[in-house]
């Protein structure tokens, strides 16, 4: 069996939204697709540590924005590399509108968003599948949409290699550790992701 067979399957990318109350919070997926057309469902797969995760569960609505190849790594790291628990991330975020459900959606580095209510709930452990009905959508823009390959090879930045270095680069956002060595238990600063999808380069 080869394991790397996973990575040839093709995965869009998302930010996707919720508010609850007065809060608005949004989180990168890598997990939306449409399941139905008639009528138009789409499904969502949530980590249960996301916030975005526990408002979706409590409202029953969400938005999905799709990233489209303009997205800047800045928007990564705004929605995927922090936690709506400490951060109001959209406080000083301007790149936003309200849909008409309430909810906010991506204007930039986005090609469309799409506005669902959720009418089943899959427990699948470590995540929750959700899947949803298609309530409201708009196209953004012309721009083709990101996958998850387009972003490993165009939108996360490449590490410097430093003559005669060894380092070790996180393989989700970038993320370079110096040393010979990393340590098992390392976690990444930036995305959370664990010393085993860490990568060595030497230099
Ligand atoms: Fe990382």
């Amino acid at each position: 069996m080869d394991k790397k067979a996973m990575y040839n399957l093709s995965y869009g990318l998302f930010v996707l939204t919720a508010r609850q109350g007065d809060k608005d919070n949004g989180c990168i997926i890598n997990t939306a697709g449409q399941v139905t057309s008639t009528p138009n469902r789409i499904s969502i797969t949530v980590n249960k540590d996301n916030f975005t995760h526990d408002m979706i569960r409590d409202t029953g609505r969400f938005n999905i924005s799709i990233l489209s190849e303009k997205a800047d790594f800045s928007l990564f790291r705004h929605f995927g590399f922090q936690s709506g628990r400490t951060v109001d991330k959209f406080a000083e975020y301007s790149a936003c509108e309200r849909s008409a459900n309430g909810l906010y959606y991506i204007t930039e580095g986005t090609n469309a968003y799409i506005s669902a209510r959720v009418e089943q709930t899959i427990d699948l452990g470590t995540h929750t599948m959700f899947i949803a009905a298609v309530e409201d959508m708009e196209v953004l823009s012309r721009e083709p949409s990101a996958t998850y390959a387009y972003y490993q090879s165009s939108i996360k930045p490449k590490p410097e290699k430093k003559a005669g270095k060894t380092v070790w680069r996180c393989t989700v956002c970038g993320y370079v550790y110096e040393g010979e060595e990393l340590p098992a238990d390392f976690v990444c600063p930036l995305c959370k992701h664990p010393a085993s999808d860490f990568e060595k380069v030497s230099g």
